[in-house]
Order: C-alpha cells, then sequence, then structure tokens
C-alpha cells in the first residue's frame, strides 16, 4: 500500500485551509481500509480528547466530499466516509453494514468486463458497491 500524503498536503492539494479540526478529520480517516460514519468518527475524536461537535465532523466530510478528497459509501445504516487515495472500491454487508475496501487494481478484469458489456468504463474508485452478506451474516 501507498502511504496518503500528509494531511496538510491533502488539504492543501485539494484548495482547503487546513484547520485543525479538518487536520484531525483527515488523519482519521487517512487509513486506507477505514469507512468510518460520522457517529464512529465522533466517537473516536471524542476518545482521543478532541473535544468537535458532531455538526462539524458532518459539515467537514461534506466539504471534504465535494472536493473529492473522501468519498462517501452509501450502505444499509449510515453513510460511511473515507480519504480516497489509493483507488479502491467496497463491498457492504446489507446485514451489520460492515465496509470493506477492494483495490482497483485487483478488479481490472470485473472493471474491463463492465466495460466490454455495457460501454461504461467504471471510476478508479469507488464506482463499484457491491452489496451482500459478510462471512459472519453470511450463514
Ligand atoms: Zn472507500
Ligand atoms: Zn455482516
Amino acid at each position: 500500500m501507498t502511504e496518503l500524503p500528509d494531511p496538510r498536503v491533502l488539504l492543501r492539494g485539494h484548495g482547503l485551509r487546513c484547520t485543525p479540526g479538518r487536520l484531525q478529520i483527515v488523519a482519521l480517516f487517512s487509513a486506507p481500509t477505514r469507512h468510518l460514519s460520522i457517529a464512529e468518527a465522533w466517537a473516536e475524536l471524542n476518545q482521543t480528547g478532541t473535544a468537535v461537535h458532531p455538526t462539524t465532523v458532518y459539515r467537514t466530510l461534506e466539504t471534504l466530499t465535494a472536493v473529492g478528497l473522501t468519498h462517501a459509501v452509501y450502505g444499509p445504516g449510515p453513510t460511511r466516509y473515507c480519504v480516497r487515495g489509493e483507488p479502491h472500491h467496497h463491498v457492504v454487508c446489507q446485514d451489520c453494514g460492515l465496509v470493506e475496501a477492494l483495490a482497483h487494481e485487483r478488479l481490472t478484469d470485473a472493471v474491463g468486463r463492465i466495460e466490454e458489456l455495457t460501454g461504461l468504463r467504471p471510476d478508479a474508485s469507488g464506482s463499484l458497491l457491491v452489496y451482500g452478506r459478510c462471512a459472519k451474516c453470511g450463514t
């Protein structure tokens, strides 16, 4: 996995000012496999002693998603977000809401087949969303 750039670099690269709240939120969502809901992000920030209002987390994620720094995954349950970073797609468990990332480079066959069948070329990041049941819920 390639390392994501420093949160400051990411924010500035998307034309955003580096406020303390934004820096913390980008850092929190930067791990490649982390897809957190607003409530989960807020709980984690609180645990680390950062007093931030849930509305701030929500507004920040709206801003970051609007400029393409993060993307949203709409599953059952709350919307989850992650920093785009390494191109990836998502699988979502429709029972427990678990979100997992799948590296785009491991799906080039599927992406090629979709384009062949439909003429539509899936975007390299976040365009495929597969619903199903995870190993825990699937029995
Ligand atoms: Zn993602
Ligand atoms: Zn599940």
